[in-house]
């Protein structure tokens, strides 16, 4: 697979689904893939990519900044408080509220520099116990809790338990959402993007079907 086979069956999943092709933006998650398989991609103008890992973005994304223009960087792995700052600086939008620690701390950190990325709300909409995100029946308090804190709170956004039907969990999340005023849906990934789309997803994050297989050896 590649990128115009995603943008391809992106296209389709939106069509099949009602919705203006460019409805949906894919977020290239090019967390752990070499350096060549991030930079073909650049070299065919996509731009918005996803990490993980704020460290190892900080360690590969300045260089490419310096090569290529218009470079947008989502993160969608945990974060830290200790980090915040660091990741405000360095990424559009974050994926991975999930706390009123680290929407406290980005809070802060956000009146003193003057800018804030674009937020979502981590749900755990599977209830996993070893999983990051608010637990469903926390939502809505949690969103609140943001909007009070003047947080830009763009939407939500989940990761469905491997084993579970994704659109349950997907229709959830957009149920979530629209109770809650919301119109950004991060949800969607090589597996499973165009059931996202199904569903209403706005942000796919899509890896493996993009870059290949990820190597964590
Ligand atoms: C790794 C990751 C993805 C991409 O996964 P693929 O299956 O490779 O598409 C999407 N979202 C999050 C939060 C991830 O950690």
């Amino acid at each position: 697979m590649g990128l115009s086979e995603i943008r391809a069956r992106m296209d389709k999943a939106c069509a099949a689904a009602g919705r203006a092709p460019g409805d949906v933006e894919l977020i290239a998650v090019s967390k752990v893939q070499p350096e060549d398989r991030v930079a073909s991609v650049l070299d065919q103008g996509h731009r918005i990519f996803g990490e993980n890992r704020v460290q190892e973005a900080a360690g590969r994304w300045p260089a490419f900044q310096e090569c290529y223009s218009g470079i947008i960087l989502h993160l969608i792995g945990p974060l830290q408080s200790n980090k915040a700052r660091q990741a405000m600086e360095m990424f559009q939008a974050i994926h991975s509220v999930d706390r009123p620690k680290i929407a406290q701390a980005i809070a802060r950190l956000a009146q003193e520099m003057g800018h804030c990325p674009d937020l979502f709300v981590q749900v755990n909409t599977g209830e996993e116990p070893q999983k990051a995100g608010v637990l469903p029946g926390d939502v809505d308090g949690f969103v609140a809790e943001c909007h009070a804190l003047d947080l830009p709170i763009k939407g939500l956004m989940c990761i469905p338990p491997v084993e579970e039907e994704p659109s349950l969990h997907f229709a959830l999340l957009a149920k979530m959402a629209a109770r809650n005023g919301l119109s950004g849906l991060s949800m969607g990934m090589s597996g499973d993007f165009e059931r996202a789309i199904a569903q209403g997803a706005t942000h796919v994050r899509v890896g493996s079907a993009i870059f290949g297989e990820r190597d964590y050896g």
